[in-house]
């Protein structure tokens, strides 16, 4: 009988790991996904997924738009039930650590017994990078939030502030901006990185307000957020606006606890290191998504790297015994 609970293990289960759980089933392997919360990681929070291509929604045929794209869950959830359709099987499990030993991974957790696999695929995505500032913390759920499809709805018509200036940020003020006509973006350049037309319809919209070259130095407030105490960064001048929200959109870091473990490569900046067929530096061991060095942070790119990810896995797999 053979000791693998599974040929392919795959660690998160937001469009990287989907995509990879699909692939690695359609190539016939024994395919289990880890997932610690809810399928779809940060394609979740994402209202309208309008770059996904294919996904522009409906136009009749004078050309007008009859339904909008659809949302991060829902593409989300049709990739989980794709992949679960090719026979990959989903679990909800908080993996603690990894070993390889010889060519077996096993997956440790804090109370079931562990797994084991010829391969892993870690797709375990990215969290929010704090902007560490007074009050950020405090204030965490009352007031200050990280996902404005998940808290926006609590701030309808109130004065709300967006920290950041890529694409997160951005597409939070353009939802926010549905709810309530006074949405100021802070940001501490002089121009936004996100992308082209995302800025266009921020700068058009009329709900939106921008302050360039200028910080959230503090968060201040009572059982919840009051104000916000700001400072530019080219003139030091400090003043305290009203604000009843803060959604900070300052980045992400990845998420490669688990590959501390294996002593994977990581780059500069705590991402893990691959090559073009997505292999760390320890043979079995791929990484597909946000979490890896270089990706460009799509829905889209983190779709591809499963697929990409869940070939070279096989490919391995299939080396293993020849
Ligand atoms: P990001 O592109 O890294 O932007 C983070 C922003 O926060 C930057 O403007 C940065 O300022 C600012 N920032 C960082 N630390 C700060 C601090 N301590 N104080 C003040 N400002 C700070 O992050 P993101 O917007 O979360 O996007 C992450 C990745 O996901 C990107 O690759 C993005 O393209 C992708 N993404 C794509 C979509 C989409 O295509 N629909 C949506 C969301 C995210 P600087 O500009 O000065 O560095």
């Amino acid at each position: 009988m053979s000791c693998f609970d599974a040929d392919l293990i795959i660690i998160g289960a937001g469009p990287a790991g989907l995509a990879a759980a699909q692939y690695g089933a359609m190539a016939n392997l024994k395919v289990l996904v880890l997932e610690q919360l809810s399928c779809g990681g940060q394609a979740l929070v994402i209202d309208v997924l309008e770059n996904y291509p294919g996904n522009a929604g409906q136009f009749d045929a004078d050309g007008k738009m009859i339904s909008s794209p659809r949302s991060g869950y829902e593409v989300a959830m049709d990739m989980y039930r794709q992949a679960q359709g090719f026979g990959a099987v989903f679990s909800t499990f908080y993996a603690k650590s990894m070993k390889k030993e010889d060519d077996v991974f096993i997956i440790n957790f804090s109370d079931d017994k562990p797994l084991k696999a010829k391969a892993v695929i870690i797709a375990t995505g990215s969290k929010p990078r704090l902007l560490d500032i007074p009050g950020e913390k405090e204030f965490s759920g009352k007031g200050v939030s990280y996902c404005a499809v998940c808290d926006g709805n609590f701030f309808k018509g109130k004065k709300i502030i967006v920290a950041g200036g890529g694409d997160a940020a951005c597409e939070e003020a353009m939802y926010l901006s549905r709810l309530s006509d006074n949405i100021t973006i802070v940001h501490r350049r002089d121009s936004f990185r996100a992308q082209k037309t995302l800025v266009q319809r921020i700068m058009n919209n009329p709900n939106i307000k921008v302050r360039f070259n200028t910080v959230i130095k503090e968060i201040k407030g009572g059982k919840k957020v009051n104000s916000v105490v700001l400072s530019g960064t080219k003139d030091g001048g400090i003043s305290e606006e009203q604000a009843d929200a803060v959604f900070i959109c300052s980045g992400t870091v990845p998420q490669t606890g688990l590959a501390f473990s294996l002593n994977v490569e990581l780059d500069e900046n705590g991402y893990i290191v691959t090559d073009r067929n997505l292999a760390t530096n320890i043979a079995g061991f791929f990484a597909a998504g946000d979490v890896r060095s270089g990706a460009f942070r799509q829905v889209v790119t983190a779709a591809a790297d499963g697929a990409v990810a869940a070939h070279s896995a096989a490919e391995y797999i299939d080396s293993l015994t020849s």
